[in-house]
């Protein structure tokens, strides 16, 4: 989320006749791009700023002057103390504001701290065209919605990124168009949410208004939108660009999935058959304290069904270890839901308590640190046992692979990802254009390759390559 909007951030800039430095000695302003997400988060961009400071004193030395400016979640939830109590930085920009980033920047050269932290109900920067950074250019990421009104009552991201909005259509089909142009081969739909994406810019009915989701055990605190443009519309819009790029999306809610969403993943070769279900507990009443509106059966029901509609799908997901009340039963309760569901990829988190969420105000922080640690180095062993188990069927097939580049250990290997998303790590060399051709070509980031798997970890599978191949020659038996 934060690579995106560092990429708008820097769009605005960019027309506003700003030019990019990575170098700091290079550099007028310096703009940090934050996350207030936990307390670890936050403390690296208190450290950031303190060097920064430092950095700030001796360029004034040099009769030069550095202007130092917080974007995003941070600027939005610590305004005064940022601005007034510390004076670390001369200019703050919350998640809604960064259109105003010029005017900031030109008030704070003129000596003033500038700030604008008002959220919107109507931002989602559709008509900025990112200036895409990432992957050397074969994969971006591609904003479909900003904000969250789920209110997990742990969670601070609808405090500092606003109520949920839907960026309209098409604007998203003209930048994923342009990215295929440019030569895109796989893009990420990005959102706190994205499964709830409604585009109520042109008021269609689309096919079906049902949300069977919500009927199987699964509840919303907010009211679903009616009518609009639909992410199964959203899915099958962009999926329809360019069949040989790959589509993928994060972060959906386990309560947006109804069937159509489900069937046209598997239906369409390149929508990638990952999906990312974050769990956060595998007890229903920790779940109830959370407000996730679901219980471990209704989580259990709905990967049942997902592997039914579509066999083989890779399933990621997130934990929170020692919320609020959390017991060594329900502890337990996550590692048998671990167990149970077999996950591909896992994020795990120690419970941080933020302030004006639900949690803060109503439950206790009762779970002392040690205890959470304990915990949450259980669920990764736990996790990483059972992924080293699920990844290992893979061996002996053959996986369409989209190179990345070398690999981190070893210029003569190269990764790439599958389409479940997790890491495919195999000797360079040169390949056959295809199938039984003579003709030779050598692997270059971007390409589609299709790697025999020899063996699996927790976290990556290794292989050697066959063929250059692509999505629509799919061979993945
Ligand atoms: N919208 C996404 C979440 C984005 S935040 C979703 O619902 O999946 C990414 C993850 O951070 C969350 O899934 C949760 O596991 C974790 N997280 C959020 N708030 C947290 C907190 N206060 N303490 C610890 N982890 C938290
Ligand atoms: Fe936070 Fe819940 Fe929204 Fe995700 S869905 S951003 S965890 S409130």
């Amino acid at each position: 989320m934060n690579t995106n909007d560092t990429e708008i951030a820097w769009s605005i800039l960019q027309k506003a006749g700003y030019s990019r430095t990575l170098e700091l000695q290079k550099a007028d302003v310096v703009l940090l791009v934050t996350c207030s997400i936990r307390e670890k988060a936050e403390q690296t961009i208190w450290n950031r700023l303190k060097h920064l400071t430092a950095s700030k004193k001796r360029i004034q030395k040099h009769k030069r002057s550095l202007t130092i400016g917080v974007l995003g979640c941070m600027a939005e939830r610590l305004k005064s103390e940022l601005l007034d109590q510390e004076k670390l930085v001369d200019v703050l920009a919350g998640p809604d504001a960064y259109r105003d980033l010029p005017r900031l920047l030109s008030l704070a050269h003129g000596g003033q701290r500038a700030s604008n932290v008002l959220l919107s109900l109507e931002e989602t920067y559709a008509d900025v065209i990112p200036v895409h950074q990432t992957l050397e250019g074969h994969s971006a990421f591609v904003s479909i919605m900003r904000g969250c009104d789920n209110m997990c009552s742990y969670c601070i991201v609808p405090f500092t990124r606003g109520r949920e909005r839907s960026r309209p259509m098409s604007s998203i089909v003209e930048e994923v168009r342009m990215l295929s142009d440019q030569g895109v081969k796989e893009i990420t739909l990005l959102g706190q949410n994205v499964n709830s994406y409604r585009d109520l810019s042109k008021l269609q009915f689309s096919c079906s208004e049902r949300n069977t989701q919500l009927s199987r055990g699964f509840q919303s605190v907010y009211r679903t939108k009616q009518g609009g443009l639909r992410f199964a519309d959203l899915l099958d819009r962009v999926s329809l660009i360019n069949p040989n790029m790959r589509i993928r999306f994060t972060s959906p809610h386990p309560k947006d999935f109804p069937d159509e969403v489900l069937q046209l993943i598997q239906e369409r070769s390149n929508i990638c058959k990952h999906l990312h279900l974050p769990a956060q507990s595998g007890s229903s009443r920790i779940l109830h304290a959370m407000r996730r509106g679901y219980t471990r059966e209704a989580y259990l029901e709905l990967v049942e069904n997902i592997r039914k509609i579509i066999p083989g799908v890779s399933l990621s997901s997130d934990f929170i270890a020692g919320f609020c009340s959390e017991t060594e039963e329900d502890h337990q309760q996550t590692i048998s839901l671990l167990k149970e569901v077999g996950y591909n990829i896992g994020f795990f988190f120690t419970y941080s308590m933020r302030k004006k969420t639900h949690a803060y105000h109503r439950l206790e922080d009762n779970v002392p640190a040690p205890v959470k640690k304990r915990r949450l180095e259980e669920l990764i062993s736990v996790f990483r046992e059972k992924a080293t188990k699920v990844n290992m069927t893979l061996i002996g097939n053959t996986q369409l692979v989209l190179v990345e580049g070398k690999s981190k250990r070893s210029s003569e290997e190269l990764c790439g990802r599958n389409d479940g998303n997790v890491k495919v790590i195999f000797p360079k060399t040169n390949l056959p254009v295809q199938p039984e051709k003579t003709q030779m070509a050598c692997i270059t980031p971007g390409d589609y390759v299709l790697v025999k798997i020899t063996s699996a970890n927790s976290q990556s599978l290794r292989g050697h390559a066959l063929n250059h191949s692509s999505l629509n020659d799919r061979k993945t038996a």
